[in-house]
C-alpha cells in the first residue's frame, strides 16, 4: 500500500471535481495511486539530436537539428504537396507537407537552424519526414529529456484534458507532501535483494525517465511488483486450499480397476499414462484434495486415464462425474464410457441441457440415492440442483473452456471436496502453467499410443483444388472418412451458414458416391446428434462442419482433416483440428487450404503447422506471435489478473525469478490466516502483501469462500 490509494483524485493541484470525474470515468483513475501507476505506453526521445545517418526502418519520433536548403511545390490540385530539403550537416532529407505547406513554408527560412521532430521513414533510400514538429533552435535551451506518451480517450481530449495536461497534473502529484512520504508496495528484503528502484524513485523515472538506463530498471522494478504480487497470490491461493479443504483418502484399488485392467482394456497402456496413474493415486492417499492439471496432446489417451481414475473412485464406495464443454463430447464419452461400465456392473447416466426434464429427475433421484456410480455431462452437471450422495472425484476435460470459479463449484456438491482433475490437450507454454493455472499440480502424458503414424500436413491454395480432391477421393475409395471444416465468421453468422452449406453442396457434387453430412453450432442438439452419429458410424464419409468438432471428437477411421480459409484459425485451434485425424493406424492427411495472397503472420502460422505436430512447440509460438491475452483460457481463467506491463509472451524469466522470491517470502510467513501485527519478523512484509492483494485482485474474493 502507497498511502496514496486513499487520496482523492480531485485534490491533485490541476485536478478538481470536473476533471477528476472524467478521469475517472475514462481512465477508471480515482486516487492518486491509480494516476501514478497509469504508466506512458511509449516514450518520446528529446534528450538527444539524432543523425539522419542513424535513422532506422522503425525508428521513433526523433529530433534532428539542421538547415533547410530549398522548397519546392509539386503536383497540382489536391495532390499537391510541398517539399523542403533538409540538412543535418552530413546528410539530406526531405520534409514533406501534404497540406497548408505553403504557408508554413513561408514562415521558415533557408539558412536559419532549425530542429525538427517527427517520424522518419524511408522510400527508395530517401529518408523523410513528414508534417514533423519545427522550432527554431535556441542554443540555451538544452535537449529535453524523454516524455511519457499517454493513452487518452476522444472525450478526454475534447475536454482539452490531452497528454500534457495529463503529465501536469502527474507532476503536481510527485510534487505533493503525500507523495514524499509514500510507502513501498514490496517487502524490503525483496527489495534489497533483487536490487529493485524504491517505489518513489521509480515513479518518477516512469513519468519522467532521465535516461534510458534509468527507465529500463524502473520499469524492471514494476514488472517483477506485478509479477510478485501475482505468484504470491496464486501461491497462497493453492497453500490456503491445501490447509483448509480436507481430502478424501481413497485407499483401495480394487475390483472394478483390477477387473477393467486385466480384462476388459482393449489395449497396453503407455508408460506415460501409467505414470500419470501413479501420480493420481498418490494424491488420493495424501488426505489432501487432488488439483491436478493432466496436459497432453491430442490422442495420448487421457480419457481412459479419467476411466480409470473414476474406478478408482468407484473402487472406494465414492461417485464421480466427467465434465465436458460440448454436448457432442459429453454424449462422446458417455458412449465411450457405458461400454466399459457395462462389462463391470457400473452405472453411467449423461446430463446435458437437453436432457427431458423426466429424465432429469430420474438422474437427480439416483445420484442421490448412490444407485448412479458416474456422471457424465456438459456446464449442466454444476448447477445447484445437482447434488451426489458422496462425490469423491470431478474431472473436467479441456480445461481451457472452464475456469477457476466453475472448478470451486463442483466443490460444493459434497461435504469433503471431491478430488478434481482437469484435462486438456490444449498444450501450454510453462509461463501460463505457471499463472493461469499455478494453482494446479502438473501431470504430463508426452507420449503418443504405439503405431500411430504423424499427420501430414499441407499447405494448399484455392487452384489445387483438383489435387486435393484427388488425394480426399483416394482415402474415401478406400474406406476412410474425411472432415471438412469451415471457420466461424464471427462477425457475420449468416457467412458462416452460407460458406458452410456451399460447402456442404461442393462435397455432394464433388464426391456423389459417398454420403456427406454436416453440423454447425446453430442446429438443435437433436439434429446435430443425428448428422455427428452419420459420420460417427461410418454412414457418411464426410463431416463437413464448423468448428463444434473442434474438441474432443473421436472417429478413429477417419483419415483427412481440410481446412478451409485455414489462415482464420489459430494456431491452437489448427492443432486442436488437426488432432482429430491420425487417431487410427493409417497414415493421415490435415490440408490446410488458404487463399495464395496471406498476410504475413498468417502464412508464418500456417507454415509453422506443416513444419512440426509438437504441440507444446506450436504453443511456444502461437504465445510469442500473438501475446497471452489472445490465447484461450486466458481471459475465462478466473484468475482475473491483468498484466499492465509484464507480459507471459516475453518475460518468462522474469516470472521464474519473482516464483522463486514469492516462495522465498511465503517459507517465512508461519501461516495465511496471519494477520498483520502477529508476528514482529515480517509484520510488515505480510501487511504490505495483504494490502496489494486486496488492491489487485479484487475479482478473486470469491476465492477466500472456497472452503
Ligand atoms: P485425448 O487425450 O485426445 O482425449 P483419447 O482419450 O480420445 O485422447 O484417445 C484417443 C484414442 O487413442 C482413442 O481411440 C483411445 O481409445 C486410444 N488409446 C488411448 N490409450 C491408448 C493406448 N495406450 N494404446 C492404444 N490406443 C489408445
Ligand atoms: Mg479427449
Amino acid at each position: 500500500m502507497t498511502g496514496l490509494e486513499k487520496f482523492d483524485i480531485k485534490f491533485v493541484k490541476g485536478v478538481g471535481e470536473v476533471r477528476a470525474k472524467l478521469l475517472a470515468a475514462e481512465l477508471g483513475i480515482h486516487s492518486m495511486r491509480d494516476l501514478l501507476y497509469t504508466f506512458p505506453f511509449r516514450y518520446i526521445d528529446r534528450s538527444r539530436y539524432f543523425k539522419i545517418a542513424d535513422f532506422e526502418a522503425d525508428s521513433p519520433n526523433v529530433q534532428v537539428k539542421g538547415r533547410f536548403i530549398r522548397f519546392d511545390k509539386e503536383g497540382e490540385g489536391v495532390k499537391s504537396r510541398v517539399k523542403g530539403l533538409f540538412s543535418d550537416g552530413d546528410r539530406l532529407m526531405e520534409v514533406v507537407w501534404f497540406s497548408r505547406g505553403a504557408k508554413i513554408t513561408s514562415g521558415l527560412s533557408t539558412g536559419k537552424e532549425y530542429v525538427i521532430f517527427g517520424k522518419p521513414s524511408n522510400f527508395k533510400g530517401v529518408w523523410s519526414m513528414a508534417h514533423p514538429e519545427i522550432e527554431i533552435f535556441d542554443p540555451q535551451k538544452p535537449p529535453q529529456g524523454h516524455y511519457g506518451v499517454y493513452s487518452l480517450t476522444e472525450i478526454l481530449r475534447k475536454k482539452n484534458l490531452n497528454i500534457r495536461t495529463l503529465r501536469n497534473i502527474i507532476r503536481n502529484a510527485m510534487l505533493s507532501r503525500e507523495f514524499s512520504q509514500i510507502k513501498e508496495t514490496l517487502p524490503a528484503e525483496v527489495i534489497s535483494a533483487h536490487k529493485l528502484m524504491p517505489i518513489g524513485e521509480a515513479l518518477r523515472q516512469m513519468h519522467f525517465p532521465e535516461n534510458h538506463d534509468m527507465l529500463r530498471k524502473a520499469r524492471e522494478r514494476f514488472k517483477f511488483e506485478e509479477l510478485y504480487h501475482l505468484n504470491i497470490h496464486i501461491l497462497r491461493f493453492a497453500r490456503y486450499r491445501n490447509h483448509k479443504v480436507k481430502g478424501r483418502v481413497l485407499p483401495r484399488v480394487g475390483e472394478m480397476f483390477n477387473r477393467f485392467y486385466k480384462e476388459i482394456i482393449p489395449f497396453d497402456l503407455t508408460s506415460a499414462q501409467k505414470r500419470v496413474i501413479r501420480e493420481i493415486r498418490k494424491d488420493m492417499i495424501s488426505g489432501r484434495q487432488m488439483n491436478r492439471l493432466l496436459q497432453g496432446d491430442v490422442g495420448c489417451g487421457k480419457t481412459m486415464v479419467a476411466f480409470m481414475t473414476m474406478l478408482i473412485a468407484a473402487d472406494n464406495g465414492l461417485q464421480a462425474c466427467l465434465m465436458a464443454p460440448t454436448e457432442i463430447l459429453a454424449s462422446q464419452h458417455y458412449e465411450t464410457l457405458s461400454e466399459w461400465c457395462e462389462k463391470l456392473g457400473l452405472k453411467v447416466a449423461l446430463l446435458t441441457g437437453s436432457v427431458r426434464t423426466s429424465r432429469r429427475r430420474e438422474i437427480h433421484e439416483g445420484l442421490l440415492s448412490g444407485d448412479i456410480n458416474f456422471l457424465v455431462g456438459t456446464h449442466a452437471l454444476i448447477e445447484e440442483s445437482v447434488q451426489f450422495r458422496e462425490l469423491g472425484l470431478a474431472i473436467i476435460d479441456e480445461q481451457h473452456r472452464f475456469g477457476v470459479a466453475q472448478r470451486a463449484r463442483i466443490w460444493n456438491k459434497s461435504d469433503i471436496a471431491p478430488h478434481v482433475l482437469v484435462m486438456t490437450a490444449t498444450p501450454i507454454p510453462r509461463t501460463l502453467a505457471m499463472t493461469v493455472y499455478g494453482d494446479l499440480d502438473i501431470s504430463v502424458i508426452d507420449e503418443l499410443p504405439p503405431g500411430r503414424k504423424p499427420v501430414q500436413t499441407i499447405l494448399r491454395y484455392d487452384e489445387n483444388r483438383h489435387e486435393v480432391n484427388r488425394l480426399i477421393y483416394s482415402q474415401l475409395a478406400v474406406g476412410r472418412q474425411a472432415y471438412i471444416v469451415y471457420p466461424l465468421i464471427k462477425e457475420n453468422e449468416k457467412l458462416t451458414l452460407k460458406s458452410l452449406e456451399e460447402g456442404y453442396r461442393y462435397a455432394c457434387e464433388t464426391f456423389p458416391k459417398f454420403k456427406v453430412c454436416y453440423v454447425h453450432g446453430k442446429m438443435t442438439p437433436a439434429e446435430k446428434e443425428y448428422q455427428m452419429n452419420l459420420f460417427v458410424t461410418g454412414e457418411a464419409s464426410i463431416l463437413v462442419s464448423t468448428t463444434v468438432i473442434e474438441v474432443g471428437v473421436n472417429v478413429p477411421n477417419a483419415s483427412v482433416m481440410v481446412i478451409e480459409n485455414a489462415e482464420r484459425f489459430g494456431l491452437s485451434q489448427l492443432h486442436q483440428l488437426r488432432g482429430r485425424v491420425g487417431r487410427g493406424a493409417a497414415k493421415s492427411y490435415c490440408i490446410l487450404m488458404s487463399h495464395i495472397k496471406l498476410a504475413a503472420d498468417s502464412r508464418k502460422r500456417l507454415e509453422a503447422m506443416t513444419a512440426t505436430n509438437d504441440g507444446f512447440l506450436l504453443a511456444e509460438t502461437d504465445m510469442q506471435m500473438r501475446g497471452p491475452g489472445d490465447m484461450e483460457g486466458t481471459q475465462q481463467s478466473g484468475l482475473a489478473f491483468n498484466l499492465r506491463l509484464a507480459s507471459l509472451a516475453t518475460d518468462a524469466e522474469m516470472l521464474e525469478i519473482t516464483r522463486e522470491a514469492a516462495v522465498q517470502t511465503l517459507s517465512h510467513v508461519p501461516s495465511i490466516a496471519h494477520l498483520p501485527g502477529e508476528d514482529t519478523y515480517c509484520a510488515e512484509s505480510i501487511r504490505i502483501l495483504n494490502d496489494e492483494a486486496a488492491l489487485r485482485f479484487r475479482n478473486d474474493r470469491d476465492w477466500s469462500q472456497i472452503s
